[in-house]
């Protein structure tokens, strides 16, 4: 291969994704990760995230989910595997809660497929909920979720397959941008190459001290629940959903290869933490702030703790995405799309990088992720 060399910092779904869509491009994409692939310790691991087409937390986002599902099911064909099932996502709330109206505010935006239900009728469709009459749920086809740990494998091994190149267990130290292309150093070696994605999800304003990113870091808890009745919640019988509550909003899917009902609570307790020491296990207060909602509104859920994760989510002050050069330096790119959402987009986000990088525009909207808004 003879185009520039291209290096990804940090593998995650974002990282993963972009060395995929560099490959393809005849780049010579070398991706450095500090930790193993599919490692623990950031925002991408997991069995399963999330997968919607409008969103409550921005109504924007429509166009970029649309090409996001188109890439999904590109990848699903290239890697011969299932990554995304769309048995439907049903978002449960208040009428005039922030969930209704903003899924509703993305979904007419952008005429997206979905339906209004009322609580009875969803109860009488999905028996493990227990909703209050004044609940409505909005219901989309699309809705559903990733395989996450096989989608990251799948960008993995296709990237590998075009020629990228992956150098683990290496931790970058600094990025300095030149006119023409980037000086990379590493805890082993230093590496000239013709331009970067710096993708380091929690510590990408470690990374990059001399931007200030008013980047927060927040540990996050999901859990796995013991069903009363299994089959009530077997994936072809129960949603993807999100809930909320005077609890907050919780999200959940169905029962899942061996285990149970996953269910996480979004922000969890808001705790921010230091991404390189923070507390990885799992507390009683961990569990009660997960567990809150289940008695009253899904109790055939409420049953033991299988087993429980922690997870991070790097937040802006916006709660939306970073995708932007570093300022004059048009082929470094930073791409930190998290804030609690970002896994479903890392298709699109890797593709808008890459075209980036090598055609110094893309085909989406991006200015809302523009690092000014920070001045
Ligand atoms: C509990 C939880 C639930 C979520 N649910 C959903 C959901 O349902 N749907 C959804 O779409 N999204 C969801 N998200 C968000 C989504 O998972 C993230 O947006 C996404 O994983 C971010 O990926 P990333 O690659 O940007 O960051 P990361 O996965 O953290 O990857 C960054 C990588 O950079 C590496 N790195 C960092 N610094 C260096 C360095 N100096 N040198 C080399 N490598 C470095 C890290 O080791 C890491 O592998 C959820 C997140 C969490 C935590």
């Amino acid at each position: 291969m003879s185009g520039p060399q291209i290096a990804v910092i940090g593998l995650g779904a974002t990282g993963s994704a972009a060395l995929y869509q560099l490959a393809r491009r005849n780049v010579r994409a070398i991706g450095i990760e500090r930790f193993d692939l599919g490692h623990a310790f950031g925002s991408s691991h997991g069995p399963t995230r999330i997968i919607r087409l409008a969103h409550f937390e921005n109504a924007a986002y429509g166009p970029l989910m649309r090409r996001a599902y188109a890439l999904w099911r590109e990848l699903e064909k290239a890697a011969a595997t299932r990554l995304i099932v769309t048995a439907g996502i049903a978002e449960i709330g208040p009428a005039d809660g922030e969930l209704i109206r903003g899924t509703l505010a993305g979904a007419s935006r952008y005429n997206l497929p979905h339906e209004v239900t009322d609580a009875a009728s969803l109860m009488r469709r999905y028996p493990g909920f227990k909703l209050p009459e004044s609940f409505l749920a909005v219901l989309a086809p699309d809705g559903g979720y990733i395989a996450a740990a096989a989608a990251l494998n799948a960008n993995i091994r296709l990237a590998l397959t075009a020629g990228a190149t992956i150098r683990t267990n290496e931790t970058v130290i600094s990025v300095e941008p030149l006119p023409k292309g980037v000086r990379i150093k590493t805890n082993r070696d230093e590496i000239e190459a013709d331009g970067a994605v710096v993708a380091a999800g929690p510590w990408l304003h470690r990374l990059l001290p001399e931007l200030h990113l008013p980047l927060h870091v927040t540990r996050q808890v999901v859990g796995w629940f013991e069903p009363d009745h299994a089959a009530q919640f077997a994936a072809e019988r129960f949603p993807v959903f999100i809930l909320e509550t005077p609890h907050g909003h919780h999200y959940g899917f169905p029962a899942y290869g061996e285990m149970g009902v996953k269910i996480a609570k979004h922000h969890h307790r808001r705790e921010i933490v230091d991404a390189d020491c923070y507390d990885r296990t799992v507390s009683a207060a961990d569990e009660a702030a997960i567990r809150a909602p289940l008695a009253e509104y899904l109790p055939a859920a409420n049953g033991r703790l299988l087993g429980a994760e922690t997870c991070l989510y790097t937040m802006t002050p916006d709660e939306t995405f970073i995708i932007d050069p570093m300022p004059g330096f048009p082929h470094v790119i930073i791409a930190s799309p998290c804030c609690g959402h970002g896994f479903k987009f890392s298709p699109v986000v890797g593709e808008i990088v890459a075209d980036l990088i090598t055609r110094g525009a893309c085909e989406h909207d991006i200015r809302q992720f523009r690092l000014q808004r920070f001045a």
